[in-house]
């Protein structure tokens, strides 16, 4: 089946500049900005501003360009909040959700980096 775009949803209208946003960082190919739910300390969603609506969408459709962009840019965040461990950082979550089992609320790719706490186990067990 293939992905249809949603542009109603909430994050193509902050890249349209319709509704404000806490901007972390931009590049040419990708935005990030603190969540306005935080789920711990530091919360931060990485969007690519192509019209990708989950992970396999962009993973199998995006530009390398876009790709790297996006990967550099969620690098370049966790070195900035502290988070990496590369950089002696505590370390951090980075999820996506993805449609109706993956609870995904917003059907623009996103990733969540979550840090500043222990976050415990990735998912409970059923
Ligand atoms: P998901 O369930 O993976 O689709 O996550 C959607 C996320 O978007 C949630 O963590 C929300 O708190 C967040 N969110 C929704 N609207 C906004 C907004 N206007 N600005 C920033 N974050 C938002």
């Amino acid at each position: 089946m293939p992905h249809t775009y949603d542009p109603t949803n909430v994050f193509a209208r902050i890249l349209r500049g319709e509704i404000p946003n806490k901007t972390v960082m931009e590049t040419p190919h990708t935005l990030a900005f603190h969540d306005i739910a935080p789920l711990a300390p530091q919360h931060v969603l990485v969007i690519p501003k192509g019209s990708y609506v989950t992970f396999d969408h962009f993973a199998a459709e995006a530009s390398a360009d876009e790709i790297v962009d996006f990967h550099r840019t969620c690098a370049q965040i966790c070195a900035d909040l502290g988070l990496s461990i590369g950089s002696g950082g505590p370390g951090y979550r980075a999820i996506t959700n993805a449609g109706g089992h993956g609870g995904q609320e917003v059907p623009h790719y996103h990733l969540h980096l979550i840090g500043g706490r222990p976050l415990g186990r990735m998912i409970e067990r059923a």
